[in-house]
């Protein structure tokens, strides 16, 4: 299971924790049994499936109608997912059709009375807004770098499945295709370590050398910074920081990076930061708990051959 669906699963128990109320999962897709009962010692009250061949791919219209109708049934009043690609196209759909205020990136929340403050990251967390909502329901996602996986509960929540009528449900999108990278290593999000390349890797051969081979040697992830994506070295999916992936490894070793701040947005909740840079006064630096002032042409490949003996 994602971690980021584990993280949204202890914000949920921690919410009903202060709230002294109650969870409920709710997973949607097709052939759903093993997700299902890996769902069910996360403490929730119930785990809702709904098992449809027309919901195998997440096409956020017919998501977030079912998600808005299974909400209203319930008369749920916080609607929470992980903040991701998927739900970032699907739960603002879910928030309008609910008529309810959303709030994303949420990275902190308190009890206050019957209510709750959150606290959420803004302009690549140089700033931290802290905000109630107005209303019930309201329509939440959480970062997965903020909350953690809820401890298991031995009590197994009961499965519930929903009904999917898809003649109820909208039709305007349509699943064509879908080109994933072929697997291998681990995703930056869910990886204890990542390895990042910078500008000063200059080909995708180098990239791949230096970057994969520590990555490799160490069983991490890769990671880019943007500015690679931009001259076409590493792909989009790579790329860590405000605009790409929002990671907090054990180890994150950044190599030829400046340390702009939006890359750091991306990276900065790491436990721990390792930096190899030519330049002793790259602002990584000041955010590194180990640094080697280096060029990593020479100082990776006797880091990987040092490794691995
Ligand atoms: C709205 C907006 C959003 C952005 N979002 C992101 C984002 O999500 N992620 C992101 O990464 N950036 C993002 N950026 C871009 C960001 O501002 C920086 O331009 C980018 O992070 C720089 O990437 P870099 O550190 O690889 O390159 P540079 O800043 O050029 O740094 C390269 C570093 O490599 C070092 N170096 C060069 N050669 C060697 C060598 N041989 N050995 C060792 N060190 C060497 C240099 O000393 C330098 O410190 C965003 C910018 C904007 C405006």
């Amino acid at each position: 299971m994602k971690l980021a669906t584990l993280a949204a699963a202890g914000f949920a128990r921690q919410l009903c924790g202060a709230a002294n109320d109650a969870f409920e999962v709710l997973v949607l897709g097709s052939g759903l049994a093993p997700i299902t009962e890996a769902l069910q010692h996360l403490g929730a009250a119930q785990v809702l499936y709904a098992d449809h061949p027309a919901l195998a791919n997440p096409l956020a219209d017919k998501y977030a109608a079912l998600i808005g109708r299974v909400a209203q049934e319930r008369d749920s009043t916080i609607i929470v997912g992980a903040a991701s690609t998927f739900t970032k196209d699907i739960l603002p759909r879910v928030a309008a059709l609910l008529d309810a205020g959303m709030l994303s990136d949420v990275i902190e929340v308190r009890a206050e009375g019957d209510d709750f403050v959150f606290k959420r990251a803004l302009f690549a967390g140089n700033a931290i807004a802290t905000v109630k909502l107005a209303g019930s329901p309201k329509v939440l996602t959480v970062r997965a770098a903020a909350f953690t996986a809820p401890a298991r509960v031995e009590a197994a929540s009961p499965i519930v499945q929903v009904a999917v009528d898809t003649g109820t449900l909208p039709s305007q999108m349509e699943f064509v295709s879908r080109d994933t990278k072929v697997a291998g290593r681990p995703d930056a999000t869910e990886a204890k370590r990542v390895v990042s390349g910078g500008r000063a890797l200059k080909t995708p051969e180098d990239f791949e050398r230096l970057v994969g081979g520590l990555a490799d040697t160490l069983g991490a992830a890769v990671g880019s910074s943007r500015a690679l994506v931009d001259g076409g070295i590493t792909p989009n999916s790579l790329q860590i920081g405000q605009t790409g992936k929002v990671v907090a490894p054990e180890l994150y070793v950044a190599l030829g990076i400046s340390g702009a701040i939006q890359h750091m947005a991306g990276m900065k909740d790491t436990k721990v930061i390792v930096a190899i840079n030519k330049d002793a006064d790259a602002p990584i630096f000041e955010i590194a708990d180990y640094g080697l002032v280096a060029d990593v042409y020479e100082a990776v490949p006797r880091l990987i051959e040092k490794l691995k003996t």
